[in-house]
């Protein structure tokens, strides 16, 4: 029977930190697969001109013809763009170098903010069935991800376990803030998980300690180790969940997905 409370369409994550090399990606690809091992319908929109969530899917650059930068400046229909991977109920919106100068396109157009909002919720959606929509974000605080954290309903923040990661957060918070008196009244933060984690060193569990006393639970339980197989999965053009399943890397990303569909306790109750 369908919950009458969940609202009708997917659940939008822009998985999001101005810095790059935190694991956004990395993130956005496993935690997409853990959510699909569990029989959930997830696409993963890439908007990062780098395109390594669409590399580290698997999808080549020559099979990249219509890609995000298309339904975010030219109101493309999702089906010439959405490629399903070899998981099954795991689908990509891969991107191109193309999106580098979106930025600059976007300042323009009135609607610039709300592009990738419209385009996650052209009627196309609904065939689709998505139970989640993760978008990988660029390493900015650009119009490029401002435009995921106006169309998400949270923000999930990757933290690299390393001095300094702290720093930078509070601009990002800020920048959340500022959307929920503007563009997105209702954004929340999903949470944020520690990535690359050495539990057996000192400066990686000060971070962790830090995060956890200035966060409180804003930080989820799970923590992702740093474990050589994640970083190895991505030449291989799969999750790490389908190129060693049970690595560290693969059985943390699990847990993340099944803390993530824990319900929650609203805060003040
Ligand atoms: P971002 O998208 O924030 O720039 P990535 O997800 O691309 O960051 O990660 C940066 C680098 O760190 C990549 O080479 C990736 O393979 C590696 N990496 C990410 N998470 C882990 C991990 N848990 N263990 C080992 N290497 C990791
Ligand atoms: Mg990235």
């Amino acid at each position: 029977m369908s919950d009458p409370t969940r609202p009708k369409g997917p659940k939008i994550i822009a998985v999001a930190n101005q810095k790059g090399g935190v694991g956004k990606t990395t993130t956005a690809i496993n935690l997409g697969a853990a959510l699909a091992e569990l029989g959930k319908t997830v696409l993963i929109v890439d908007i990062d001109p780098q395109g390594n969530a669409s590399t580290g899917l698997g999808v080549a650059p020559e099979a990249r013809v219509r890609t995000t930068y298309d339904l975010i400046l030219d109101d493309a229909p999702l089906a010439d763009i959405v490629v399903k991977s070899p998981k099954g109920n795991l689908y990509i919106a891969p991107s191109t170098t193309d999106l580098s100068s979106a930025d600059i396109e976007m300042v323009a157009n009135e609607k610039r903010s709300f592009l990738l909002h419209d385009a996650l919720r052209q009627p196309a959606m609904d065939a689709y069935g998505f139970d989640f929509v993760l978008i990988d974000c660029p390493p900015a605080l650009s119009l490029l991800t401002i435009n995921a954290m106006v169309a998400a309903h949270s923000v999930l923040v990757p933290l690299q376990s390393e001095f300094f990661a702290l720093e930078g957060l509070s601009q990002l918070m800020l920048t959340i803030r500022e959307l929920r008196q503007t563009a997105n009244s209702s954004l929340r933060i999903e949470g944020v998980v520690l990535t690359m984690a050495d539990r057996r060193n000192n400066l990686s569990q000060a971070v962790e300690n830090d995060a956890r006393a200035y966060l409180g639970d804003l930080v989820f339980r799970t923590v992702i180790p740093r474990n050589v197989r994640v970083s190895e999965a991505p030449s291989y053009a799969m999750p790490v969940l389908d190129y060693d399943p049970n690595s560290r890397g693969a059985e943390a990303y699990r847990a993340l997905a099944q803390e993530m569909l824990e319900p929650k306790v609203p805060v003040g109750a």
